[in-house]
């Protein structure tokens, strides 16, 4: 059973927790940068992106987030975690920074005021036994992605949820569904990373 982390800076941590338990990990929080050390893989939750990026320096965590995830520790975002795992933001507020590691530009809060937060039944191939209920809160969508990166799904003509070697994103909160597919594919990339 793969230890895997959930950045509890801020965001839906508890619900990460028991989605992750659910999909067969033991999860744990991760607050201070030792306890990094002690995590097969990390889960950086949905919240806000400018709080949980300007926490994890205050904490001292940002440069051994970015070093783990560089040395290939799998990470999984969704939301304002997609956020922290993006190499570039289109919009950051100022002070934002990322941890970083897929290549790909992201639009914070994408789909607009009309479409603060809607639900849609998403196409994932990569999740087996049907459609993804995809719950999109202040969404950001994928502006554009680099070559090593795998389009997983997407909504409007916009990636929702990528995937680049040992690092997995999603636009929208899987956590929030009581569906532990996604997290499921997130504990398999842990265990299958060496
Ligand atoms: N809009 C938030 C941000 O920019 C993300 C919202 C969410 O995680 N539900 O960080």
């Amino acid at each position: 059973v793969p230890t895997i982390g959930v950045l509890a800076l801020q965001g839906d941590v508890r619900e990460h927790l028991a989605a992750l338990k659910a999909s067969g990990a033991n999860p744990v929080q991760v607050r201070r940068p030792e306890e990094l050390d002690d995590v097969a893989g990390l889960v950086i939750p949905g919240g806000e992106s400018t709080t949980i990026s300007k926490l994890a320096v205050i904490f001292g965590l940002m440069d051994r987030l970015r070093e783990r995830v560089s040395q290939g520790m799998p990470a999984y975002g969704s939301c304002a975690g997609m956020i922290m795992l993006a190499d570039k933001i289109l919009d950051p507020r100022s002070g934002q920074e990322t941890i970083g590691g897929i290549d790909m530009i992201v639009r914070r809060n994408a789909f607009g005021r009309q479409n603060e937060s809607f639900e849609a039944a998403l196409d994932m191939p990569a999740v087996p036994g049907g459609p993804v209920e995809g719950v999109f809160i202040r969404a950001p969508w994928v502006e554009s992605t680099g070559a090593a990166t795998e389009t997983l799904a997407s909504y409007d003509g916009h990636p929702v949820a990528v995937r680049q070697r040992h690092l997995l994103a999603t636009a929208f909160h899987p956590e929030l569904t009581g569906d532990q597919r996604v997290h499921a594919l997130f504990t398999e990339m842990v265990r299958s990373a060496h």
